[in-house]
């Protein structure tokens, strides 16, 4: 008999939550990172029009004629699109701040929430072991573009005060999203960001969360850790920018997590 190929799908992620300021963009650049550190080619498709994850794996901004905004247009391929980054290995297409007015420009639009899922079924994609979209900090047209072109959402959570609050919107938000426009988009996460061990707030918070949502939250927690916030400002994710730090080395671990996950799924 024949060995299968092992040709395995595309995994689609939606890292989202409509609360800005959580570690969507910093769990994005360096997940997507520690994967291509595991021998995964990656994409990252930036659905913010504010562009961070553009800017934080070395894009220029004045460089980004091909942007996600003329392929959510229809004006351009999603291959006319996708450009190396610094990592080598990980691969973008890029935002500009165009993208803020494609909510407006699809209004009238028909399959208007399908226009990622669209592209993102062009062959081209296939390449790619790992999908990751940067989803924006609200629950807008774009955001459901990202969720209803996914398989799976990455939810990162601050640990703070109102973080359970913020996360039962979203869980809501994600079954619309499941009921309307993607039967089978699953939650792939949760995962607690800028944890800080000396706040008992953080562990409070973490404690709730598992006890609420119990397997679906990473077993890794990545901490609050200065060279994180250092690394965007020189345009590079933070494991390029000081490997050995807690921070790096948390996003090693998560990386490692989501692909024992995978090959439980698979198995
Ligand atoms: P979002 O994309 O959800 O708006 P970001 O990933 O941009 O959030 O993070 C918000 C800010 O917090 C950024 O300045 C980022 O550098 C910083 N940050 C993110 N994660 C950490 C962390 N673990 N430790 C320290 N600073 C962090
Ligand atoms: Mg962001």
């Amino acid at each position: 008999t024949q060995l299968s190929t092992g040709s395995k799908r595309t995994e689609i992620i939606a890292l989202a939550n409509q609360k800005g300021g959580v570690g969507k963009t910093t769990t994005t650049i360096n997940l997507a990172t520690a994967l291509v550190a595991a021998k995964k080619k990656v994409l990252i498709v930036d659905m913010d029009p504010q562009g961070n994850a553009s800017t934080g794996i070395g894009s220029a901004r004045d460089n980004r004629d091909n942007s996600v905004y003329e392929v959510l247009m229809g004006e351009i391929e999603i291959s006319q699109a996708i450009v190396e980054s610094i990592v080598p290995g990980l691969s973008l297409v890029s935002s500009t701040v165009d993208l803020a007015g494609a909510e407006l420009e699809l209004v009238a639009e028909s399959q208007r929430t399908y226009r990622l899922r669209k592209a993102l079924q062009d062959p081209v994609i296939d390449q790619f072991d790992y999908v990751l979209i940067d989803c924006p900090p609200s629950l807008s047209l774009l955001t459901l573009n990202s969720l209803a072109a996914a398989h799976s959402v990455i939810v990162p959570l601050q640990c703070e005060f109102f973080a359970l609050e913020g996360l039962s919107l979203l869980l809501r938000t994600i079954e619309t999203v499941k009921a309307n426009f993607n039967p089978a988009l699953e939650i792939e996460g949760v995962v607690l960001t800028m944890f800080d061990g000396r706040n008992n707030l953080s562990g409070q918070v973490a404690n709730d969360v598992r006890g609420h949502l119990g397997q679906k939250v990473f077993k890794t927690v990545i901490p609050r850790n200065v060279r994180i916030s250092e690394a965007p400002s020189h345009g590079k994710p933070v494991l390029l920018y000081d490997y050995k730090c807690t921070g790096s080395q948390a996003y090693i671990r998560l990386a490692s997590e989501l692909l024992r996950r995978e090959s439980v799924k698979a198995a």
